[in-house]
């Protein structure tokens, strides 16, 4: 039996390992010459840089990476940050935050620059983080119709948290201004919103101590770990999946490089979507009306730097997010900025690049706040929402406010194809990508009967999908 994954991107690349393990033939279809997708990392004029993800986390015990690693005999070539390391800088109006790794360590950071009221946030933060990564093996999220009794026969287990699917993060946050702040500029870059809903936000806020890690030599790494092994055709491009009813039955494939002017179907019984389904279906992709671009300037510095390595200006709005990588006496950074999808869209050449231009400079004044001297960058280019969207293939890239949680696409796009990563979890990170793959794998072996497989997949606990149409 045949899986046919489209995209090489984390959640792609996770959903293929497992199936193999499973005992299935894997065929993974990436459009370009590398993996990882907005997780990958490419080379340009000798350098290595990070395409969209700079900070991983999500190695800790239990969290998505930990078990993926874990499931298909995988160690991460990364390098885990050990506890109270100053992960990430804030700098607030009235000063700077760090927030180092380890929660006790962090809130010893908090105390001191907000004073002792933050304390019950972050222990309410602390407590729903634990439970959340607790439950998350058994949590099948978002739901599939047939799970949701499942799911639900766990309620005793979820009351507590229910509450904080409808309250928002600021609601339980002091009102500290300074706190406000910082909070606003944390769940941006992790909620895409300024604000959140509760259990989302004590998620996300988590990110320093879910296990954090550097990667040297670029994120990307991850991604090249993963697909080492596994059946991966680059410069394949998926132009559109065959459907017969309710199936897909094929995968039409353009191919580059040295195959230029072939194209193939390529039959499956199950496919894996870590791209938009609709396109490729002959339907338009749908944008949110509230979704976000990103707007990333690259650049290499010719001197070294030290932690905190992610550094984030939020003294000014847009609040910009400056990444930063050692190559030995230079040092390789990227410095993102949310940016609205409107001004980019339709726009002549000439104001794409009057745009491009006004961007860059504003990311670098806000840049050089972070790290003065950013303007001496030997090389510098940028990538707007367009560079994007010819990138990864998506009509946008960024993510929409995680403001509420009824706001999902279904993993299941046809009988036996399931999307998986940035179409399940927009703009949520390599964490979340990670978990859509575990969960689309395990639809696609319910659906293809393979319980024995599921049972080695060992998410103890994980509702199997009864009821499913048989293949
Ligand atoms: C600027 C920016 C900064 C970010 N920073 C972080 C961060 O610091 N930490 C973090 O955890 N996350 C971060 N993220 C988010 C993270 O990168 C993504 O959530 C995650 O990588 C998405 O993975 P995915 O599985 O959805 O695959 P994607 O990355 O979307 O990959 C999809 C793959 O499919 C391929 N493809 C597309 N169309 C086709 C086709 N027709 N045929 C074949 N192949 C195709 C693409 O080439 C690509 O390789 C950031 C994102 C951006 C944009």
């Amino acid at each position: 039996m045949r899986a046919v994954v489209v995209g090489a991107g984390i959640g792609g690349l996770v959903a293929a390992r497992l199936l193999r393990k499973a005992g299935l033939e894997v065929v993974v279809l990436e459009a370009h010459t590398y993996p990882g997708g907005l997780a990958g990392s490419f080379y340009h004029k000798g350098y290595r840089f990070d395409a969209g993800a700079t900070l991983l986390s999500g190695l800790a015990p239990g969290a998505p990476l930990e078990v993926v690693g874990r499931l298909v005999g995988l160690s991460w070539p990364v390098k885990p940050l050990p506890q109270g390391f100053p992960l990430m800088e804030v700098h607030l109006p009235q000063g700077r935050v760090v927030r180092p790794v380890g929660r006790e360590e962090e809130k010893r950071a908090q105390k001191e620059a907000f004073g002792p009221r933050v304390l019950p946030f972050w222990d309410w933060q602390e407590d729903r983080a634990r439970r959340l990564l607790a439950l998350s093996p058994w949590l099948a999220w978002p739901p599939e119709r047939e799970e949701v009794l499942p799911l639900a026969r766990r309620l005793p287990g979820l009351a507590p948290l229910l509450p904080d699917l409808w309250r928002r993060a600021s609601a339980r946050a002091p009102g500290i201004p300074g706190f406000r702040r910082f909070l606003e500029a944390q769940l941006l870059i992790s909620a895409q919103s300024q604000d959140a809903y509760a259990l989302y936000a004590a998620l996300a806020l988590d990110l320093p101590h879910l296990g954090p890690a550097l990667v040297p030599g670029g994120v990307g790494q991850v991604a090249e770990a993963l697909a080492e092994g596994l059946e991966v055709r680059y410069r394949a491009r998926v132009l559109r999946l065959l459907r017969e009813g309710r199936k897909v039955v094929g995968a039409e494939v353009a191919y580059g490089g040295r195959r230029r002017g072939e194209r193939e179907v390529l039959k499956g019984e199950v496919f894996l979507l870590n791209v938009p389904p609709r396109p490729l279906l002959g339907l338009p992709e749908a944008v949110p009306r509230d979704a976000w671009g990103a707007f990333v300037v690259y650049g290499v510095l010719p001197f070294a730097v030290n932690p905190p390595f992610y550094r984030q200006n939020a003294k000014e709005r847009p609040f910009a997010f400056l990444s930063l990588r050692p190559e030995g006496k230079k040092t390789v950074f990227s410095l993102s900025l949310h940016t609205p999808l409107d001004p980019w869209l339709g726009v002549s050449a000439p104001e794409y690049a009057r745009l491009k231009a006004l961007w860059q400079e504003r990311a670098l004044s806000l840049g050089e706040g972070l790290l003065p001297g950013l303007r001496e960058a030997e090389l510098l280019f940028a990538a707007t929402p367009l560079t994007y969207r010819r990138f990864v293939g998506r009509a946008w890239v960024g993510g929409y406010p995680q403001t509420h949680p009824w706001r999902f696409p279904r993993v299941r796009v046809l009988e036996n194809a399931f999307r998986v990563g940035e179409g399940v979890f927009p703009g949520q990170g390599i964490p979340a990508a990670a978990l859509s793959g575990l969960r689309a794998a395990r639809l696609a072996l319910a659906y293809l009967g393979f319980r024995e497989a599921l049972a080695c997949l060992d998410m103890p606990g994980w509702p199997v999908p009864s009821g499913l149409p048989a293949p």
